[in-house]
């Protein structure tokens, strides 16, 4: 047997560590594989983006032999937060995954400006839209390492302006390493609002010019989530955002609301005319408007339903 000097077992460990690490990448790599592959015919590369505007025209998706988006189109107009709301099981999750690269559509397709999405390659996909995924997701290693993963030489005042838009900062500050505390395996156990307040505040961190957010305010109550969007506006005047919209109150002001429902897009507009033409979102916001009328310090919705 090898004797090992006190100095040596912790490099060691160490080292194991970061074997499970590499092994889980490894993994996940793997588990991506069909994506990557499915992908192979296409010629990717960099492109020239004129513009930050993204127009789905037509997209179709299945999953296996089940059709859950048939003929989508809308726009999201760069600069400008669009709303993508519908019942649970509509598509919205699967419109985050075509944005993020995750999902290919059978048919339509989706343009970042004058560039079809299909043939932008993964590292300029990624460095122009960033999503954030319903279900957000830590890694290993510190908040720090979380939060750079998409900018590695982000600045600490970048990194405050993102935590504290994102509605993260109190609680890491609060936490006795601030942002060099372990998350994940036998690090800090974060509840599902933090992660998804970390998570936002990564992509966000990521400064790419289109913003995803697939449910990422369900954490907040309307009222913060109000604050949340005029942080972000305020911070980041510029930003395209397309957000899945857990409660319609939060983006009543959005001026363009898609409608999707049984994957197919009913109706869009701003709240007043769907208010006025669109029965499913009449039906939504009157489901809703008990829990928002019942929140704190908060006016009453300018159009009631009745
Ligand atoms: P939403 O976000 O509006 O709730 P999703 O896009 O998550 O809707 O899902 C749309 C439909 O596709 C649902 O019926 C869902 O069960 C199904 N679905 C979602 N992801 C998968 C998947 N990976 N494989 C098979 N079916 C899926
Ligand atoms: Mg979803």
């Amino acid at each position: 047997a090898i004797v090992l000097g006190n100095g040596m077992v912790r490099p060691l460990m160490k080292l194991m560590r970061f074997q499970t690490q590499i092994r889980e990448i490894l993994d996940g790599v793997k588990r991506m594989q069909p994506v990557l592959s499915m992908r192979e015919g296409r010629a990717k590369t960099r492109q020239t983006l004129t513009s930050s505007a993204v127009q789905l025209s037509g997209i179709s998706v299945s999953y296996g032999n089940r059709r859950v988006l048939s003929e989508v189109s809308f726009a999201i107009p760069a600069g400008r937060v669009t709303a993508l709301v519908g019942p649970s099981g509509a598509g919205k999750s699967t419109i985050a995954s075509l944005l993020g690269g995750l999902v290919e559509p059978d048919q339509g397709r989706i343009l970042v400006g004058d560039c079809p999405l299909a043939d932008i390659d993964n590292v300029q996909r990624t460095a122009t839209i960033a999503v954030v995924a319903q279900d957000a997701f830590l890694f290993r290693g510190t908040l720090l390492s979380n939060l750079k993963l998409g900018r590695p030489d982000a600045g600490e005042d970048q990194i405050r302006q993102a935590l504290r838009v994102a509605q993260a900062e109190a609680f890491v500050d609060a936490l006795p390493k601030g942002w060099h505390t372990h998350v994940g395996e036998r690090g800090l156990t974060l509840s599902g609002g933090e992660r998804q307040r970390l998570a936002v505040a990564r992509a966000l961190l990521a400064n790419t010019p289109v913003l995803v957010l697939d449910e990422s305010t369900a954490f907040a109550d309307s009222r913060t989530e109000k604050y949340f969007y005029e942080a972000l506006h305020r911070t980041y005047p510029a930003l395209t955002v397309l957000t899945i919209a857990h409660r319609l109150y939060s983006v009543k002001d959005a001026t363009n609301i898609v409608v999707l429902d049984h994957g197919s897009v009913v109706a869009s507009g701003d709240h007043a005319s769907l208010m006025q033409t669109c029965t499913l979102y009449r039906q939504m916001w009157q489901a809703q408007a008990p829990q928002q009328s019942g929140s704190v310090n908060q006016t009453r919705p300018a159009v009631l339903p009745g």
